[in-house]
């Protein structure tokens, strides 16, 4: 096969703009580092665990497609989560690809999502990739929503969706209630309120879905110690789930996550102490980080710490803590309220106290 530039071009001339101006999701190598850069869990299962979820996989026929409606799996999440009874589930390949439903459902010329934000990064990607206008409306400094003027934007857009994570990632904060009320109440369309660190903030609207007939809810397994089994839950009224239904592809959770996902639910005592754990390691390195001069950490309802370095600094703080072995997320750059902001995931107590250490020697100040 060629691979001149005329092949080049021809890919330039028929991939869409917008998608030949962006720049690939980049997932950082993380190969011999201490992993505190993507909100994992850090615990693994017991030994004993591990070994009920093998003989759990064993009697899996692979030959047979999944179930497509996801039968049992979503009973096991209905127990897990109590949802309204009134309201129907649907279920994704991570909650990245319920978004992607979501906005593949609402797609249209003209049509556009309003976010507040810094927001999560795939919002906007996936907006851009299904056509869809993006208007983000600047949090305050504090990462507080700002009620008048997102109340202002949702007026003038008129979005086919709001998407509001709770808590926010990158931020870390819990939005106002009262505020959520009134974006509910005042959009025209669909709004979207995402928990994936519902683990972490304890904190829900599930009960929200029996008085508002525009509000999805969305969760993940992700965050609670399943990241790599890719399942995320949508919880909305029936006649939108319906919809988005048939934009789902027939089989996009397979059987090993099905299986694998109603096992965890059976041992969901186990992931909620680990969160119990996170949380508490959470409020640890909170107070130790708030010792170290020149460092500002940002309150957290999630797995995760939001933070700014000395003016200038955080690029190479960043690089600092990777030689000594740790890798966090550099978010500098990425947003004008994130300047000199990094976000470290909370870790085991020995993962955190490396992070400490690594971060009190690398000259923060
Ligand atoms: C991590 C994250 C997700 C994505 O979760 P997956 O289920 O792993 O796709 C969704 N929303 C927010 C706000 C997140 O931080």
């Amino acid at each position: 096969m060629r691979s001149s530039p005329a092949r080049a071009s021809q890919a330039a001339a028929w991939v869409r703009p917008e998608i030949l101006s962006l720049s690939p999701y980049h997932v950082p190598d993380a190969t011999g580092l201490i992993k505190l850069d993507a909100m994992e869990n850090p615990y693994p299962w017991p030994g004993e665990l591990q070994e009920a979820w093998l003989d759990a996989l064993r009697g899996v026929h692979l030959n047979r497609y999944p179930d497509g409606a996801a039968h049992g799996v979503k009973a096991s999440l209905r127990d897990a989560m109590a949802p309204p009874a009134s309201t129907d589930l649907m279920l994704g390949n991570g909650s990245d690809e319920l978004i992607q439903i979501i906005l593949l459902s609402v797609a249209a010329p003209g049509r556009c999502v309003v976010t507040p934000g810094p927001a999560f990064a795939m919002y906007r990607m996936i907006s851009l990739f299904a056509g869809l206008d993006y208007h983000e409306v600047p949090l305050r400094d504090d990462f507080s929503l700002d009620p008048e003027a997102l109340l202002e934007a949702i007026e003038r857009w008129q979005p086919a969706i709001v998407f509001i994570a709770y808590p926010n990632n990158p931020t870390g904060n819990l939005f106002d209630p009262g505020a959520l009320r009134q974006v509910i109440e005042a959009s025209p369309g669909l709004v979207v309120l995402d928990e994936a660190y519902h683990p972490f903030a304890q904190e829900t609207v599930m009960g929200w879905l029996q008085e508002y007939p525009n509000l999805l809810l969305l969760r993940t397994l992700s965050k609670l110690g399943l990241a790599g089994l890719r399942l995320g839950i949508l919880v909305g009224p029936p006649i939108w789930v319906r919809e988005m239904e048939k934009v789902r592809l027939p089989y996009n959770v397979g059987t090993l996550t099905q299986v694998s996902a109603a096992f965890a639910m059976r041992h969901a005592k186990l992931l909620d102490a680990q969160a119990g754990h996170i949380r508490q390691e959470r409020e640890r390195l909170h107070l130790a980080m708030q010792g170290i001069d020149g460092l500002t950490v940002y309150p957290s309802r999630a797995n995760f710490l939001l933070f700014r370095t000395a003016l200038g600094m955080a690029s190479r703080v960043f690089q600092a803590l990777k030689d000594s072995g740790i890798l966090v997320k550099d978010l500098s750059g990425s947003h004008p309220l994130l300047t000199d902001c990094l976000r470290v995931t909370v870790g085991t107590p020995a993962e955190n106290d490396a992070f400490l250490r690594a971060l009190t020697g690398s000259g923060a100040r």
